[in-house]
C-alpha cells in the first residue's frame, strides 16, 4: 500500500561526519520499504513501524528541503538510504528524489546515496553536476554476488547483477562508486567464495571502495521476521542461528575476522578501498563582527 502523507520536518542532523558513509544529514522521502530484505532492522521494534511493507510518501518534502537547506551553516554530506531505499518501485512514479538532487545541487551539498537499485542510473547527470560541485558518491548494497541467493534474501530489491551494471556506468562516466557489503549474513553469505566474487565484480565494474562488516545485527521485532523466513527459505539455519547468537545484538559472522584480513588483502591486491571516501565541508565563514572589522581596517593600514 502506498499512502500519502505530510512531513513535519525532512532533514535530521548528526553532530559531525558518521564515520562509515560521512553523513551530517539524513534525508529520508519516505517510510517503508518495498524491497523487503529478510534482514532488514527498519522492522525492529524500536521503528514503531506498524507495517513496513507499506510505503508513506512525504509529499512536501520538496517544500521542505529549500527552506532546511536555507537554514544550514555547514554543507556537510547529505545522505538518503538508511530506513528506507530511495530508489524503490516507488520513487519511479513520484521522482521526489531526482527532484531533492536538483534543489541538493543548486544549495551546494554533498551527497551520499545508498541503494540496491539500479534506478539510480536515470540521475547520473544531476548526481555528476552535483559531483563537480562537491561531492556525490553512489553506494550499492551487495551482500551475495549470486543473483539467486540475492532473490531469497532481498526479494523486492532489483537484481546483483543489475547493480553492478548500474555501478559500471557511474565509474565510466568518472563517478567513485562503491560497495556497502553488510550484512553478511552468518551461516548463509559468510563464506570466502562470496566475499571473493564480490571483490572481483566490484574490480571488474570499477568501483573505487568497499566498506565491510562481516556479520549482522538482531533486535526484536526484525529477529521474529527473520526467523520466519529462515524456515520458509533456509530450512536448519533457524536453530543454527539461534543456537550461536540467541538474543544478542550483534551476530558476527563465521570466521569474521580470517573473512575481514582476507577482503582487506584483495581490496589492496586489486586496488580497492576499504573506506568511503569522506567529505569535509568548509567551516561557514566567520561572520565579521563590528569589532573585528575595526581591527581589520587597522592591520590593513599597518602594512
Ligand atoms: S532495501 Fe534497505 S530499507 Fe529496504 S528492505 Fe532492504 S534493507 Fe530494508
Amino acid at each position: 500500500m502506498i499512502k500519502e502523507i505530510q512531513a513535519k520536518q525532512l532533514l535530521s542532523h548528526s553532530k559531525g561526519p558518521d564515520p562509515w558513509f560521512g553523513i551530517q544529514y539524513t534525508m529520508n522521502l519516505y517510510r517503508g520499504c518495498p524491497h523487503q530484505c529478510i534482514y532488514c532492522d527498519s522492522r525492529s521494534e524500536c521503528y514503531q513501524i506498524e507495517n513496513f511493507a507499506d510505503v508513506l510518501v512525504k509529499t512536501n518534502a520538496l517544500e521542505l528541503l529549500p527552506k532546511e537547506l536555507a537554514g544550514k551553516r555547514t554543507k556537510g554530506t547529505i545522505g538518503t538510504g538508511s530506513m528506507n531505499d530511495p530508489y524503490s518501485p516507488v520513487e519511479k512514479k513520484y521522482n521526489l528524489l531526482g527532484r531533492a538532487l536538483k534543489i541538493i545541487s543548486q544549495f551546494g551539498f554533498p551527497v551520499h546515496v545508498l541503494t540496491k537499485s539500479d534506478l539510480v542510473v536515470r540521475d547520473m547527470e544531476i548526481l555528476q553536476e552535483i559531483d563537480q560541485k562537491t561531492q556525490a558518491l553512489v553506494t550499492f548494497t551487495i551482500t551475495t554476488h549470486d543473483d539467486n541467493l540475492g532473490k531469497k534474501v532481498e526479494p523486492g530489491a532489483p537484481l546483483v547483477s543489475s547493480r553492478y551494471a548500474a555501478m559500471e556506468k557511474f565509474a565510466r562516466r568518472g563517478l567513485r562508486t562503491g560497495i556497502s557489503l553488510m550484512p553478511v549474513l552468518p551461516f548463509i553469505e559468510d563464506n570466502w567464495d562470496n566475499i571473493r566474487e564480490i571483490v572481483y565484480r566490484a574490480r571488474d565494474a570499477g568501483a573505487s571502495y568497499i566498506i565491510a562488516s562481516f556479520g549482522m545485527t538482531q533486535r526484536k521485532g526484525q529477529q521474529e521476521y527473520y526467523y520466519r523466513k529462515l524456515d520458509e527459505l533456509f530450512p536448519g539455519v533457524r536453530q543454527q542461528h539461534h543456537n550461536r547468537f540467541r538474543n544478542d545484538y550483534i551476530c558476527p559472522a563465521n570466521q569474521a575476522n580470517q573473512l575481514c584480513e582476507q577482503y582487506e588483502k584483495l581490496c589492496q591486491q586489486v586496488g580497492i578501498a576499504i573506506k568511503v571516501p569522506i567529505y569535509h565541508a568548509l567551516p561557514p565563514a566567520k561572520q565579521l563582527s563590528f569589532f573585528d572589522s575595526i581591527q581589520h581596517e587597522a592591520n590593513q593600514g599597518e602594512g
